[in-house]
């Protein structure tokens, strides 16, 4: 299997990449399979269930409604963010979906999307399956799709098929490990970025992965200004936005940067916490390399834009292609799904991610850029997933500018060094796994441990 950087950084909705845009992506391939097989005019009734962690987050993390415009035929990059709302309630008032936007059928919400926590598939704890009916209840379809991070999907065949070794692309620059990563940068004298790169154009040209990065970025940077520009309370917790009034009282008080250094850190806790907080209310973000850790990257490329002197565009597709080079070996070797590791797999990837290619940009060797996204996982292990209410606001979005300041301070310390370090990416990596292996369901996107569990919740849970 070979990730593409354009897959790890994808434009997609909050709050969930594996909740949300997982979920979404299922339902249209499996309804547009149904039109391909030209079933769509009998079909009038589609059923669906989401098991295991999607059953019990599903709602807080709006895999519901998510299934119900897949279902309409919106994809996460397209579909008209503010009008979600009244598309999602028409559906419930009229208990009618218009599936594809061609064929009206009925829709009984309490029968036809089921939600069930306590039953799991075999291949991924984020399991959907998919059934369309005709007329006297003749099966016309059924399918199963796994989620399986950072907006994913695989079907049940690929699944049993191992379809990483069926869709293998020959890389001039092949590596599956860190160590052959920097035996390529070695062999070649050249960078990681470049590495990716070359790789990346065996499917791309050069100038669209530059175009598509650079449109990357200026979605980040979109969602950056939104989040600072709304305030208010978010639904579900209630709990209030923070991110523009931290913006309000850095860009009135800039003289406070004369005298207080750290200043820039309030700064990149900034743009962390607002694309974190547009992403936990259904905003436009990018993927990175999931949604609850979406802020990450940005917030750090940011840094780097804004405080970097001599930071340009040229930096900002080599800051994205080292960090899809790290990001693909997270994704290849242990998993970037908070369902299946814990969040070590999603904000701890996306802070080694960050580190790796901040120290780039700022001049690191290859060994001191692995150095930097070995670090920044390090201090991430065993990090767990349990956002309180199923919703990917608390911990995750002030877990995001966490983060984004350990990302910084891992390329830093990286950079004060020379490449060589004890511990290395691949055995951190590898350590991920197990740990994600071990660690215990109730602390896997399940919210029935840790802080969803200590920290009780007045309200009930309304969808983001
Ligand atoms: S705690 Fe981490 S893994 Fe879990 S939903 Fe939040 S950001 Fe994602």
């Amino acid at each position: 299997m070979s990730t593409s950087v354009l897959d790890l950084f994808n434009i997609g909705i909050g709050p969930s990449s594996s909740h949300t845009v997982g979920p979404m992506r299922a339902a249209r391939d499996f309804i547009e399979n149904v039109e391909k097989a030209g079933n769509l005019p009998k079909t009038v009734r589609v059923v669906t269930k989401l098991y295991g962690s999607l059953g019990a987050t599903g709602r807080g993390h709006g895999s519901d409604t998510a299934v119900l415009l897949g279902l309409l035929g919106a994809c996460p990059r397209g579909v008209d963010v503010e009008a979600i709302p009244d598309m999602i309630a028409d559906i419930r008032v009229r208990k009618n979906i218009s599936i594809l936007g061609k064929q009206d059928i009925h829709f009984e919400e309490e029968t036809d999307l089921q939600l069930l926590p306590r039953e799991r598939l075999d291949f991924h704890p984020n399991g959907m399956e998919f059934w369309a009916y005709a007329e006297c209840g003749e099966e016309l379809a059924r399918a199963i799709y796994y989620s399986i991070g950072g907006g994913f999907i695989v079907t049940e065949h690929e699944a049993e098929m191992d379809h990483f070794e069926e869709e293998v692309v020959k890389h001039p620059y092949p590596f599956t490990s860190a160590q052959e990563l920097l035996e390529r940068c070695g062999e070649t004298d050249r960078p990681i970025s470049w590495v990716m790169l070359e790789n990346e154009k065996v499917t791309h040209s050069e100038e669209h992965i530059r175009t598509s990065l650079l449109e990357i970025w200026e979605v980040m940077k979109e969602c950056v200004q939104r989040g600072c520009s709304r305030g208010g309370v978010m639904p579900g917790l209630k709990v209030k936005r923070r991110a523009a009034e931290l913006y309000k009282q850095l860009s009135t008080k800039a003289e406070a940067a004369l005298t207080d250094p750290l200043t820039i850190l309030d700064w990149v806790n900034l743009y962390a916490l607002a694309v974190n907080e547009e992403n936990a209310v259904g905003g436009r973000v990018v993927t990175a390399p999931t949604n609850g850790a979406a802020g990450i990257v940005p917030a750090v490329l940011h840094y780097y834009a804004n405080f970097v002197p001599g930071a340009n565009d040229d930096g900002i597709v080599r800051f994205l292609l080292t960090a899809g080079a790290v990001g693909r070996l997270f994704k290849e070797n242990a998993s970037i799904s908070g369902a299946e590791v814990g969040c070590q797999g999603e904000v701890g990837s996306a802070c080694s991610m960050a580190a790796a290619g901040l120290a780039e940009v700022l001049g690191g060797t290859p060994e001191q850029v692995e150095n930097a996204a070995e670090i920044a996982m390090e201090h991430n292990l065993g990090l767990t997933c349990d956002p309180i209410g199923g919703l990917v606001q608390v911990p995750c979005i002030e877990r995001n500018a966490m983060a984004s300041i350990k990302a910084i301070n891992a390329a830093r310390l990286a950079l004060k060094g020379d490449g060589e370090h004890f511990v290395t990416l691949d055995k951190v990596i590898r350590t991920m796994r197990i740990t994600g292996r071990d660690m215990q369901s109730k602390y896997k996107e399940t919210a029935e441990g840790g802080l969803a569990v200590t920290v009780p919740i007045a309200a009930t849970v309304v969808d983001c």
